[in-house]
């Protein structure tokens, strides 16, 4: 059932450009969930149509009830005809304590007004809690979502089933391992707030990859509460689809303006560095000047711009195979995100099972983090499967090498081509090979592995050549110490001191020239 409710046309990593088929439209994914409080629509559900086209938007069940008691549909109590999600109250639960509601009527409750995608009542963990409470809330959790899917009876509802845990990832893995066997449609990953808010985004990738690892991966996941820009590239990497943003409001009500890396304050701003509507017909002064009720719709329309373009941002890097580079680059707008994309990388090699073979783009080095990206995982991978043809002759040459190369039909050519380290000539073809760019100026990461990935081959293979000559240029001549420990004679030469018959083409290829 949930492969046709949810279908992807493009992946990276674990990031997916997908449509989720709900009752009252399709929605394109990766997606932003503006979130609208009740009893108090600062932008209503049609205002936010206009301007941002048909979003799904989500609403909280809770306070739903609370306002509007039953008896009507949700989208007649909200005026909106696109598709609508509920959130059960599980995070009034977390700030609040305890709600006046029973799991089984907020089913029921979400059924009767007629939600597009509904929430089962389940209960944070915190990040708090400790190993028994936070196992009382898995126990809890999963124990609600088996009874859900008892009480369900519209068929037409997609139901989601969060994952919690908290920092007990054991428990996490748990209880993804549970609710995943159950009949839902989505699942959510619950108490990343508090991680969020705490720029604790190493633990929060911990949370997220080990739910990941072990829910169905079919299905569609939404993270709670990333109200961020800045974060929500590495969100998609690591395979959330859908977010849901109460920040719009809650910071425009605060005078807190959502830049794509930070938050500034709207005392503090002298110019607006944004493209909207908003930003591009006023000063920060006439701002400030409006009547209260106005700055803050107007603050809120700017930063749901800001959410809503960094989501199209992500979808054409999904759609054209650059998403890895767009989150490297901007998780460097924070020491403690940059953190995190390294934790996440910690877990490269499950990525590398996912992500796609080929994509529509060249490979960019971006900086050390770029190393751990699932193409060089697998080019190591192959390498250590490589057998050398049988020629006689070794012929080392740096990729930036422009001279053109005189050889004869007895040398096996080896590129040491940055960041990949050796790629022999048969190999060149092999994505992302041909289409790597890495500055010409090597940093100290990338020159250790190619020293390694040099010596490695020279140790593994070397022992077949009767002649082996590394074509050393300028900057190059840290790979003689790869040489010298490999114990092999290697003649160590200048472009101008080789002696090869015939030349070969700038990539290396024979008969050609
Ligand atoms: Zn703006």
């Amino acid at each position: 059932m949930s492969r046709e409710i949810f279908t992807f046309t493009h992946r990276e990593g674990l990031g997916r450009l997908g449509r989720l088929r709900t009752r009252h439209g399709t929605v394109q994914t990766p997606a932003l969930l503006p979130v609208l409080n009740p009893s108090d629509l600062v932008l209503t559900p049609e205002e936010i149509r206009r301007e941002f086209g048909e979003p799904l938007m989500m609403t909280n069940a809770y306070l739903l009830k609370r306002r509007f008691g039953g008896g009507r549909k949700i989208h007649q109590m909200l005026g909106y005809e696109g598709p609508l999600a509920t959130d059960s109250g599980g995070y009034q639960i977390l700030r609040y304590g305890e709600i006046e509601a029973d799991p089984d009527e907020i089913v029921r409750y979400q059924e009767e007004i007629g939600s597009d995608l509904a929430v089962i009542l389940d209960v944070p963990t915190g990040i708090r809690a400790s190993r028994e409470e936070a196992e009382e809330t898995v126990r809890l959790t999963v124990e609600r979502a088996r009874r859900a899917v008892e009480l369900r009876s519209d068929p037409e509802i997609l139901w989601c089933a969060p994952v919690q845990g908290g920092r007990h990832l054991e428990l996490v893995e748990e209880c993804a391992r549970a609710v995943g066997s159950l009949d839902y449609q989505v699942h959510a990953i619950g108490s990343p707030v508090e991680l969020l808010e705490g720029y604790e985004y190493s633990d929060l990738v911990d949370l997220v990859m080990t739910a990941k690892r072990h829910l169905p991966p079919d299905r569609p996941v939404h993270l709670f509460g990333a109200g961020h820009p800045s974060v929500l590239p590495l969100l998609v990497l690591m395979g959330c689809d859908t977010f849901d943003s109460a920040s719009y409001i809650l910071y425009a009500r605060d005078n807190r303006y959502l830049t794509r890396e930070r938050t500034l304050r709207l005392e503090e701003l002298s110019f607006f560095p944004c493209e909207c509507p908003v930003c591009s017909s006023l000063t920060p002064d006439q701002l400030r000047e409006k009547p209260e009720g106005e700055r803050i719709r107007e603050l809120a329309r700017h930063n749901l711009h800001v959410l809503f373009g960094e989501v199209r941002r992500i979808r054409q890097a999904l759609a054209g195979g650059r998403l890895w580079e767009y989150a490297e680059m901007r998780c460097r707008s924070h020491p403690r995100l940059l953190e995190g994309f390294r934790r996440f990388l910690d877990y490269a090699e499950f990525v590398e099972r996912l992500d796609p073979i080929t994509k529509p783009s060249a490979f960019f080095y971006l900086g050390p983090e770029s190393l751990r990206r699932p193409e060089v995982l697998r080019y190591d991978r192959r390498m250590e499967e490589y057998e050398p043809p049988p020629l006689p002759e070794l012929l080392l040459l740096p990729a930036f090498e422009r001279e053109g190369v005189r050889r004869g039909e007895e040398v096996h050519l080896v590129r040491i081509l940055p960041p990949f380290g050796v790629v022999p000539e048969e190999l060149e073809d092999l994505y992302p090979l041909g289409q790597a760019v890495a500055p010409r100026r090597l940093d100290g990461e990338v020159k250790e592995r190619m020293s390694l990935s040099l010596y490695r081959y020279l140790q593994r293979h070397g022992r077949r050549y009767r002649r082996i000559v590394l074509l050393c240029g300028e900057g190059w001549e840290f790979l003689k110490e790869a040489c010298l420990r490999s114990g092999l004679e290697v003649e160590v030469r200048t472009s101008s001191g080789l002696k090869y018959s015939k030349p070969g083409d700038k990539r290396g290829k024979r008969n050609k020239g």
